[in-house]
């Protein structure tokens, strides 16, 4: 009985112990969660992003790093893997300004090279003019040899005809020189043609006047020759000397217009090169203002220089040759 209320204060006293371990207990179990969310999460965040390393990264670095360095050890591991990963696009995209520097040079020079080759076509400034030696019918009519000249000879001679070929020096002559014509076009030149048909009546000097007056540079005068010798073969150039009454003025640059001319189109044809010929007597040089050149492309008197010049394959070949010298004059 009297134990009774000796019994109930330790009552009471073991009563508010277990309530205030209760509460704190309570009072943990609260915080602790909230202390501990965060990692929680993180950590689970690692274990899904383990799995998918390789594709989380890159999205998972930014958010998380900050937060995953401090307490996870696997992060670490993470920050090398991500490093290696992003290292790799680095070093691919260091490679591609590489390349992309390395193309746009490669690019440069194809834009430099496009607008050079289209604008040959469109001309180079240079003007040629070509003269396809003789005619269907020679004239006899006489002329001066040069201005203010005493001497005289005929208008226009008949000219020589294959030994094999049976072609007329008039009508091989118009055949390469239209040749001539469509090769010095092609790459740039302006063309002054003095005949494109057989059937004209003009004159040696009429055609050294005619070339003069074009605005032509320089004037070639396509001929093939004639010998009684069948066995003398191989081409030539015509050029005035220095001692030329009429056109000593430009007898150096006809000299270099005929070694150029001689030299590529014995190379492109390869036809026997025998030099070039100092002459003073001829209407079509004496009557020119500008360099001039006569091109004896091959002898018809010879079967095997007829029979090469009739083909159109190497006439093809011939009007390259002489086209090549046109091309060395004018670079030098
Ligand atoms: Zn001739």
């Amino acid at each position: 009985m009297d134990q009774s209320p000796q019994k109930r204060p330790k009552n009471v006293v073991i009563l508010c112990a277990v309530l205030g371990v209760a509460v704190l207990a309570v009072v943990l179990f609260l915080l602790i969660p909230k202390l501990t969310g965060s990692s929680r999460d993180s950590r689970s965040k690692n274990a899904d992003a383990g799995n998918t390393v390789l594709s989380e990264n890159e999205d998972a670095d930014a958010l998380s790093d900050a937060q995953e360095n401090a307490d996870i050890p696997e992060t670490p591991k993470k920050e090398e893997e991500p490093e290696t990963i992003t290292a790799t696009p680095p070093e691919e995209s260091k490679e591609a300004p590489s390349q992309t520097q390395e193309t746009p040079e490669a690019q440069t020079p194809a834009p430099q090279e496009q607008p050079a080759s289209p604008p040959e076509p469109e001309g180079n400034g240079h003007i040629v003019a070509v003269d396809a030696g003789h005619q269907a019918q020679g004239n006899s009519e006489q002329e001066p040899i040069g201005p203010g000249a005493g001497e005289t000879k005929a208008k226009v001679a008949s000219g020589t005809s294959g030994s094999v070929s049976g072609l007329q020096e008039y009508e091989l002559n118009l055949q390469v020189s239209l040749k001539l014509r469509d090769e010095l076009q092609a790459r740039g030149y302006e063309v002054i043609m003095i005949r494109e048909t057989n059937d004209v009546n003009i004159s040696n000097a009429e055609r050294a006047q005619i070339a003069n007056g074009s605005g032509a540079e320089i004037f070639l005068r396509i001929h093939a020759n004639g010998s009684d010798d069948s066995s003398v073969n191989g081409a030539l150039t015509m050029a005035p000397t220095s001692g030329n009454p009429y056109v000593s003025n430009i007898a150096a640059a006809s000299q270099k217009l005929s070694g150029d001319v001689l030299d590529c189109y014995c190379a492109a044809t390869g036809f026997k090169k025998r030099s070039v010929m100092e002459v003073d007597n001829m209407s079509g040089i004496n009557w020119c203002t500008i360099p001039v050149t006569i091109v004896e492309m091959g002898f018809m008197s010879n079967p095997e220089d007829d029979a090469r010049m009739a083909d159109e394959a190497m006439q093809y070949q011939m009007a390259e040759g002489i086209a090549d010298g046109v091309d060395q004059y004018f670079t030098e």
